[in-house]
């Protein structure tokens, strides 16, 4: 069986409407294994959660330019590992971390951690946008310097 055709056997509406949003440019890769990680191919036993798909459909639709996914599932500890989380390009990150790094839009999509060092974007709070476990927070130096080339986000764990 090709890749294609073990895709098509799990297609869901939400699966359609992301490989639309594909097709018209608006979701990217850096990779091309990353299309196959965010239309929910096993990787190592570790597929991508429904909430992380809705999420970055959601983020299609609200980022005023398209978006680049840099990273889904990889090794190591973390949320990742698990398929709960996505880095994106920086690039979009003034025009669409105003849209989204507030308490509704994080409540409403499940986000758990959202990451990026706003001081790369001229922001004096560095933290401006970030949050974890669902709240504001802010990281440490460490943790920000991590996040000024890509934009994490990862889903909360149901269960
Ligand atoms: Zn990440």
């Amino acid at each position: 069986m090709t890749r294609s055709q073990e895709i098509d056997v799990t297609e869901n509406s939400l699966v359609g409407e992301l490989k639309k949003h594909i097709g018209a440019g608006r979701i990217r890769f850096q990779q091309e294994r990353h299309t196959d990680h965010l239309l929910g191919m096993e990787i190592n036993g570790v597929t991508v959660t429904e909430d992380l798909q809705v999420l970055v459909l959601e983020l299609s639709k609200l980022s005023p330019r398209p978006i680049t996914i840099t990273s889904v599932i990889r090794g190591g500890r973390g949320h990742h590992s698990l398929g709960r989380a996505v880095d994106l390009n920086e690039d979009v990150a003034p025009v669409l971390l105003p849209l989204i790094g507030t308490p509704d839009p994080v409540e409403r999509l499940s986000i758990d951690e959202l990451i990026f060092d706003a001081g790369t974007v001229g922001k004096t709070n560095r933290n401006l946008w970030n949050f974890d476990r669902g709240k504001p927070h802010s990281y440490g130096e460490t943790t920000l310097a991590q996040h000024r080339n890509h934009i994490h986000f990862s889903v909360r764990h149901r269960g």
